[in-house]
């Protein structure tokens, strides 16, 4: 398949460079409208304690519910949206439906964390970003601290000011993350020079750490220089109960993944939070 692919890709280069820029027009212009007419929709993914089971949170995850396409992965449409920077009004969107949902959860006395992705593009205009980060705060009444944002490992690499808007954030008390850990070029200064509180081990790793060594070894790395930094952790993309015995053996805290859940609309979710109640919850 990938060969073939491959093989085809050199045929008709041109003709598949120009179909991939028609693409992106068509899911750009596609966009525009689906910010005006609010076709997206978050998902959650429990977040699992893996030393008792408990749900102690989740990550939201957005989905495009297009009238006619049906529903796109956020794989095919975040780096469009990204490019054009049609990332900064959805991910406003984001940021203040978390919060909205957030603040649900927490008025139903549930103890529940949310995480949500928030890309490079959004932290290069750090004083938009804080200020739909207040707003939401402010209109919400959400506590700060049950919220968490991720972040990609790729964005330390331009490290220019970007320290001063994460204190900013944690200021607030809004706690950080580092997403797909593993897969970019941080190195151990950066970690310590950030204030990031949670490492979120990339999924490719725990998937194949039950039957490649080399990425057992990975995660058990990360794991050991993860609790040296007193940071927390979060695996991705568990999906086998051997995987989350090896993180648990490890000393991982939390797990997310297939294994559990995948994500859910917020009925689905909730009809399984009632099901494993999270600390702070009714039974
Ligand atoms: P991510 O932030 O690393 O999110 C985790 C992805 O892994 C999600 O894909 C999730 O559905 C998937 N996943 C979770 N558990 C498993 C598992 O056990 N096995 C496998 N194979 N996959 C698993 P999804 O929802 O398609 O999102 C893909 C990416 O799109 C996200 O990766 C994130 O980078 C981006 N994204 C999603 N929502 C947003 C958003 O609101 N804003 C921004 N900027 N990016 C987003
Ligand atoms: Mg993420
Ligand atoms: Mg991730
Ligand atoms: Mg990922």
């Amino acid at each position: 398949q990938a060969k073939q692919s491959g093989r085809a890709t050199h045929r008709f280069f041109t003709s598949e460079l120009q179909e991939k820029a028609l693409e992106r027009l068509k899911i750009e212009r596609l966009l525009r409208k689906a910010v005006e007419n609010q076709e997206f929709e978050l998902y959650y993914q429990p977040q699992v304690d893996l030393r008792n089971g408990r749900v102690i949170g989740c990550e939201a995850l957005i989905r495009w519910n297009h009238p006619g396409m049906g529903q796109v992965s956020p794989a095919r449409f975040i780096p469009v949206a990204e490019h054009s920077n049609l990332i900064i009004e959805i991910g406003d969107w984001v940021i203040r439906e978390v919060c909205r949902q957030a603040k649900r959860w927490q008025d139903q006395g549930l103890r529940l964390k949310v995480s949500f992705n928030v890309s490079a593009r959004q932290f290069m205009r750090p004083a938009e970003l804080l200020q739909v980060l207040r707003g939401a705060l402010d209109d919400t009444g959400v506590t700060p601290s049950l919220l968490e944002i991720e972040m990609t490992e790729s964005l330390l690499l331009d490290p220019h000011g970007l320290g001063t808007v994460l204190d900013e954030i944690r200021a607030l008390g809004i706690h950080l993350a580092l997403d797909d850990f593993g897969t970019g070029y941080s190195s151990l200064s950066y970690l310590r020079r950030f204030p990031i509180d949670i490492l979120k081990i990339d999924r490719s790793f725990v998937s194949d750490s039950d039957k490649n060594e080399d990425d057992a070894e990975m995660v058990k790395t990360i794991i050991g220089m993860a609790h040296n930094l007193k940071m927390s952790l979060i695996a991705e993309g568990v999906e086998t109960a051997g995987q989350a015995s090896m993180l648990t053996e490890y000393g991982c805290e939390v797990a997310q993944g297939y294994h559990y859940s995948r994500p859910m609309q917020v009925a689905a979710f909730e009809t399984l939070l009632q099901q494993r109640p999270p600390h702070g919850g009714q039974s």
